[in-house]
């Protein structure tokens, strides 16, 4: 894995195409303890410190609910990564792994993804443990953790679909 933007003994980068297609809006910011790729953890944990997530207007009413639920699923843009390579070696051991057989920072769409746990919410900002992106990382999307959400809307045939 790339911690910060090296190449390593047999990683292999290409060239990417211009990002262009997905024009995503940042809808906060997450404010946390790291300011170095190389201290933040690598994977967030549930009884790591609070991390404050900042949603931006016109966003904030979207939050309407969201104290309800225990934990969270956060996805943000992991903007200081390269984009480009293909394969990587996390040990820098040269064994290398295929990008999409990691969950390195380092990939064509730089999204993070966390559970995290939901201390509280004041107004436009949450308090969660669990995350693992620098001071500053922008957010994409915030959802429920998907096993703690029921569908709202009713069933419809794909729900109960199986097999083949
Ligand atoms: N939990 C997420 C996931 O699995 O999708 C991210 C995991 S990734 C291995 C976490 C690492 O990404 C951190 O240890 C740090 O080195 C790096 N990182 C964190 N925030 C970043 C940012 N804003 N830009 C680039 N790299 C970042």
């Amino acid at each position: 894995m790339v911690r910060l933007n090296e190449i390593r003994e047999n990683e292999v980068a290409v060239t990417a195409p211009e990002p262009a297609d997905a024009q995503l809006i940042f809808i906060g910011r997450i404010s946390t303890p790291w300011t170095s790729r190389m201290e933040t953890p690598r994977q967030g944990r549930p009884d790591g410190p609070i991390c404050e997530i900042e949603i931006f207007e016109p966003w904030v009413q979207a939050l309407a609910g969201i104290e309800r639920f225990e934990r969270l699923e956060v996805l943000y843009w992991l903007h200081q990564s390269r984009r480009d390579l293909v394969l990587q070696s996390p040990a820098s051991s040269g064994k290398v792994h295929g990008t999409f057989a990691l969950r390195s920072p380092v990939r064509p769409n730089p999204i993070g993804t966390s559970i995290v746990l939901l201390e509280r919410v004041e107004g436009n900002r949450l308090f969660v443990r669990g995350l693992d992106c620098l001071d500053g990382t922008p957010l994409l999307d915030l959802k429920p953790d998907r096993t703690l959400f029921k569908p709202i809307a009713p069933p419809q045939p794909g729900d109960f679909q199986t097999g083949v």
